[in-house]
């Protein structure tokens, strides 16, 4: 287990990574928080129930966004980003801020979600995320309910996420994001040929994660 001061921001291949909280509402077969003691790649990504301010975020960010060429800027971490909406959404029109100035090389903005966003927030919040992030990636994970629910292990209150995860992917592309992405991981059980192609029936794109990829 990493000693060190949790990341609220970390780097990752072409993306800077932003943790907001290691919150979720599902507890995944195949999740690596907990296997990996919450590191990652050598961050220590454990916020140890301290989430981050906005504007510890947007101060986080303006330090490692300096340091070195980025091609993204990915809400992700070890937890569900959209558990705190108002800070991703912040963050989120603030990034876009800078990239209207050019403060920085052209740069796209990611958010990796399990799905639940509207569920957790008891209405559709994918107008808020349209006009803030450009690119979604949903964690579908299963092309059934029972499958769903099997790899996923939701918690109670969350049990028939599994239709409230595709409708939200739904309303993503209707939305008319850049790029809408479903996953699935591969080798933990799911039927993945379905998953892609109940995801290409609905006009997203299929990425296939393997087992340990993490936050790509
Ligand atoms: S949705 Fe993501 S963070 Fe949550 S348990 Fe599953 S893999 Fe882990």
């Amino acid at each position: 287990m990493s000693a060190s001061t949790p990341k609220i921001v970390y780097r990752f291949k072409d993306g800077v990574y932003i943790n907001l909280t290691n919150r979720c509402p599902n507890l995944c077969t195949f999740c690596i928080k907990t296997k990996w003691h919450l590191d990652f790649h050598g961050n220590n990504l454990n916020l140890e129930g301290q989430e981050p301010s906005a504007q510890a975020v947007v101060n986080a960010l303006e330090k490692k966004l300096a340091q070195s060429p980025f091609k993204e800027v990915v809400f992700c971490g070890y937890g569900e980003p959209t558990l705190r909406l108002d800070v991703l959404l912040f963050t989120a029109h603030v990034l876009r801020g800078w990239r209207a100035q050019a403060k920085y090389p052209p740069f796209t903005i990611r958010l990796n979600t399990n799905g639940l966003g509207n569920l957790i927030h008891h209405r559709n919040i994918v107008p808020d995320l349209h006009a803030a992030v450009d690119e979604i990636n949903v964690s579908v994970n299963a092309a059934t309910p029972e499958e769903w629910r099997k790899l996923v292990c939701p918690a109670p209150g969350y049990e028939d996420g599994f239709w409230a995860v595709w409708d939200f992917l739904h309303d993503c592309v209707e939305a008319g994001f850049e790029k809408v992405v479903a996953s699935c991981v591969d080798g933990v059980g799911a039927d993945t040929d379905a998953v892609e192609k109940k995801a290409l029936q609905m006009g997203a794109t299929f990425y296939l994660r393997s087992f340990l990829d993490g936050n790509d």
